[in-house]
């Protein structure tokens, strides 16, 4: 088989990458040339661990190839993938224009049947857009070429990106047709050996299945966050209750870790999205709203701790910050929580410095030179009055405290996703502040 994967981001690249890995001959198309010049060189745009290696090995089988070129590029695909981003228009709702500028492109350029399948994270009703879009392009060149729209949600996470999607927990695709329907059973049954289920569907459940799955792990969040904060004033500790209720199989034990708010580039933006179509529809996501209004307000938490411990005076002071990323094992920088404390911090007159063991570029296009950043996590506690833990990177999890005493000026841990033991904190001299567990007195 041959495919086209439009948007060579975290998603296109990935979705690419792996097509290939299974024998597929798979070209990554892009509109911005810097990113395929590099990627015909070898360098990523983005850190995806285990990716750089699938790549090489993929393109120097000949299997994969890149190219700003859609118009060559797309003939003779069985399939074609629209993976551009869909970022929140002003309004909150998934902003279209880059999915129907594929669309577009693909029905001004095709030249035999082929399957459109949107990756991208769309609204219900925007395959239907993609349908028309094509079929006014090929009806103003005279064109009578048939095809399909299907709709092929990625559920892969940032971080474990390669695994999600050579093994995935389910494969959703919405189709209209037989036809379709039949060429993604034979694109995707590589994917298949170890009993991963493909699920068809109609098109626009497939497109709120995406949804509902990011609306439904951001509540998780959230829920959770809620009860931490209501631990806190409790005297309660969250840590216990989430073992408490995690043990509980209707429950779950993922996805019920407190912290500082979710991030990243699907969450916010996707929950914000639901609430827009249902509103627009006529209908009020109640639960999504206070979802939201809850990760707002979570984002402040270590802020709002930092600023009670200093008594107001943050101007001259130091912070050490352990983590930028929006999670551990990405570079994605998008929404992520890190930024709204240092920009509180930096407004305030303290002086940041921060580590992050692969983000700090792409954090650096954000922040600038506004913070300094370590050459390890342990450079950045020299003189810190105190430390912010951020990102749950595997490496901070058990640093060598005495070195960490013996660098910070004050012994001070704000913990934002709970990784360290209030308790062996505070037996080894430090002044712990977690969120959701008893608070230092
Ligand atoms: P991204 O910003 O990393 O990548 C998008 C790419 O599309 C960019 O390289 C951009 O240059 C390219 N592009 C834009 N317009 C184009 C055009 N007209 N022609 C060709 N290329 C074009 O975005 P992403 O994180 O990969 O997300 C893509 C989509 O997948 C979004 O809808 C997102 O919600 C969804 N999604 C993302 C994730 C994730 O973890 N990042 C997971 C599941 C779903």
């Amino acid at each position: 088989m041959r495919i086209a994967v439009v948007g060579t981001g975290y998603v296109g690249l990935v979705t690419g990458t792996c097509f290939a890995e299974v024998g597929i001959d798979v070209t990554c198309i892009d509109i911005d040339v810097n990113k395929i010049e590099n990627l015909k060189k070898g360098i990523l745009p983005i850190y995806e661990p285990g990716l750089e290696e699938m790549v090489m090995r993929n393109t120097q089988k000949e299997r994969l190839s890149f190219s700003n070129d859609l118009a060559t590029s797309i003939q003779g695909c069985d399939v074609a993938f629209i993976a551009v981003g869909t970022p929140p228009g002003e309004d909150g709702s998934a902003d279209l224009k880059h999915v129907l500028a594929v669309a577009r492109a693909i029905g001004q350029h095709m030249t035999n049947y082929v399957v459109v399948v949107t990756k991208s994270t769309v609204p219900v009703g925007t395959a239907n857009k993609v349908r028309t879009a094509i079929e006014q392009e090929l009806e103003k060149r005279g064109a009578n070429i048939p095809f399909d729209v299907a709709s092929n949600p990625e559920f892969l996470k940032e971080g474990a990106a390669i695994d999600d999607f050579l093994k995935p927990d389910r494969i959703v695709v919405g189709v209209a047709s037989q036809r379709a329907e039949e060429v993604m059973s034979k694109l995707y049954k590589p994917f298949l050996m170890n009993g991963h289920p493909l699920i068809f569907m109609d098109i626009p459940s497939a497109e709120m299945t995406k949804y509902a799955a990011n609306a439904m792990l951001a509540t998780k969040i959230s829920f959770m966050n809620d009860i931490a904060n209501l631990c806190e004033i409790m005297g309660a500790d969250v840590n216990m209750v989430r073992k408490g209720i995690g043990s509980d199989v209707r429950i779950g034990n993922k996805f019920i870790y407190p912290g500082i708010g979710y991030g990243g580039s699907c969450f916010p933006k996707d929950v914000k999205a639901l609430i827009k179509t249902a509103s627009e529809n006529g209908y009020e996501m109640r639960v999504l709203k206070s979802v939201e209004e809850v990760n707002e307000n979570q984002k402040s938490v270590l802020f709002n701790k930092i600023n009670n411990h200093f008594k107001g005076e943050l101007a001259g002071k130091t912070f050490a910050v352990w983590g930028l990323s929006f999670k551990p094992k990405t570079d994605d920088m998008r929404e992520a929580p890190s930024l709204v404390i240092i920009n509180k911090l930096l407004e305030q007159g303290a002086k940041v410095k921060a580590y992050d063991p692969v983000a700090m570029k792409e954090a650096s296009h954000t922040l600038g030179n506004t913070v300094e950043y370590g050459k390890d996590e342990y450079e950045t506690l020299i003189d810190a009055d105190a430390l912010l833990l951020v990102t749950e990177w595997p490496e901070f999890r058990s640093p060598n405290f005495n070195v960490v005493s013996r660098l910070m000026k004050d012994k001070v841990v704000f913990d934002g996703r709970n990784i360290y033991d209030a308790a062996e904190m505070r037996e080894k001299g430090f002044v712990y502040y977690g969120i959701g567990v008893k608070q230092q007195v």
